[in-house]
């Protein structure tokens, strides 16, 4: 049983949907208040009714993380709503697909923004309420693909989530001093809306490489940032969890029968 983590502040980009609104819905069941982020403002206005009729305390700001601009609104939100940041889950992300023969620069940057870009600025902008949380911890939805396997199409996906684990590694030491943890979840192929615009052929066959024979659920990954966020977990700093069923270890479709 872990420490209650209830009355801290948590923001989250990207909760309107997929794996941010269950980080969101999940630690707003562990009594956090939650500031959801996202470019959306019907998705996020759901999550954020869904739990208030849970019982649990959620706000909403429409904010894109690739927006320079934008991204100090969200920090500014949550000390507005809640008076300050206890947990930072900088979750939002795009994949879309594109080989190394189509790519262009725009499609580089446009994924680079969101993902790697718009992390570093979100945690960054987030960081003096951090500081004056006592507690804070920051956690990275990056991926495991990139930082532990490829897939084609996604090379320039893949970059941008190996690259909040680098951002992740120096920052971690950075705000040591001031009790601050970063860490990140590489989730595999998890159950969401963003997931479903692949196809179903696309999640049946990926259903069949991994070992535990299912996709994630939001709950999977969301059960792990609320372990980080614990006091339990005040100790981990600059670690990287994989949340994936087993996906990453057969070597071979011979490993995965067998
Ligand atoms: P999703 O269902 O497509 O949801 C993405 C969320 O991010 C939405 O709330 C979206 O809201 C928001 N968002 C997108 N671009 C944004 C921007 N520029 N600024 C602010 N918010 C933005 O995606 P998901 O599958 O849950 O993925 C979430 C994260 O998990 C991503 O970082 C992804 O790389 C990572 N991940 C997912 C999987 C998986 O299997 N699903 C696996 C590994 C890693 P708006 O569109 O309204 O902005």
């Amino acid at each position: 049983m872990l420490q209650p983590i209830a009355g801290r502040v948590a923001v989250v980009t990207g909760g309107s949907r997929g794996i941010g609104k269950g980080i969101a819905r999940t630690l707003a069941r562990h009594g956090v208040r939650v500031l959801i982020a996202s470019r959306g403002e019907d998705a996020a206005r759901g999550v954020v009714d869904e739990i208030r009729s849970a019982g649990g305390t959620a706000e909403h700001v429409v904010a894109d993380v690739s927006a320079p601009d934008d991204v100090p609104h969200i920090a500014e939100a949550a000390l507005e709503h809640f008076g300050g940041i206890d947990i930072l889950c900088s979750n939002a992300g795009i994949f879309p697909p594109r080989s190394l023969r189509e790519l262009t620069a725009a499609d580089i940057d446009e994924v680079f923004n969101v993902n790697l870009r718009g992390t570093m600025l979100v945690v960054k902008a987030c960081l003096p309420a951090l500081e004056r949380s006592g507690h804070g911890r920051v956690i990275l939805t990056s991926s495991i693909t990139g930082p532990v396997t490829g897939y084609p199409g996604w090379s320039h996906y893949g970059a941008s989530k190996a690259g909040q684990l680098g951002f992740m590694r120096t920052v971690a030491m950075e705000v040591a001093g001031a009790g601050i943890t970063v860490n990140a979840v590489l989730p595999g192929n998890i159950k969401t809306e963003g997931l479903a615009d692949l196809g179903e052929e696309y999640e049946r066959t990926m259903a069949a490489a991994i070992p535990l024979k299912r996709l994630g659920t939001v709950d999977d990954v969301a059960n792990t940032v609320v372990f980080l966020a614990s006091d339990e977990a005040a100790y981990l700093t600059g670690v990287a969890i994989v949340v994936d069923g087993g996906q990453i270890l057969p070597e071979s479709l011979a490993a995965l029968e067998g």
